[in-house]
């Protein structure tokens, strides 16, 4: 067994607020929820992050936060919900067990989840676009267990 919290979750080794499961993921409450009804989704299988994650398992997990994010809707009446990800250190992943938060919003919640960046400038997106676009066309797609085509 890895050192893995998340993985030991899963195999029930530590205790969790299970809210919904199925075959290939597990959703649960955050012990430290931003809101109420706060929920992680995890896949079964260890993967570190969306780099890491098949487009198969990564499929799943989206699945279940739509299934997740809609019993909240019906159960906790929240105005919004906030579907978030971090992969590596740098954006704030704390747990290398991907997983995805779902957090029921309300208007004025305070929750420092926006960028409220001003809108960049058109070369600096058309730049950005064309090395995705070539990166696509070119096949140069770095991601280990998947395609970006
Ligand atoms: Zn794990």
């Amino acid at each position: 067994m890895s050192d893995c919290t998340f993985c030991k979750i899963v195999a029930g080794l530590l205790p969790s607020y299970r809210v919904l499961e199925d075959e290939h993921t597990l959703a649960f409450l955050d012990i430290r929820p931003a809101s109420a009804g706060h929920t992680l989704v995890v896949p079964r299988v260890h993967a570190r992050d969306v780099w890491e994650i098949s487009r198969t398992s990564h499929g799943e997990v989206a699945d279940m936060v739509h299934r997740v994010a809609a019993l909240l809707k019906t159960t906790l009446a929240p105005e919004g919900v906030t579907v978030k990800h971090n992969t590596g250190e740098a954006a704030g992943q704390d747990v290398f067990h991907y997983h995805v938060h779902v957090v029921p919003r309300r208007r004025g919640d305070g929750l420092l989840l926006t960028w409220g960046s001003p809108p960049a400038p058109a070369h600096e997106l058309e730049q950005v676009l064309e090395r995705l676009i070539t990166a696509i066309r070119s096949g140069r797609c770095h991601q280990p267990q998947s395609s970006c085509e």
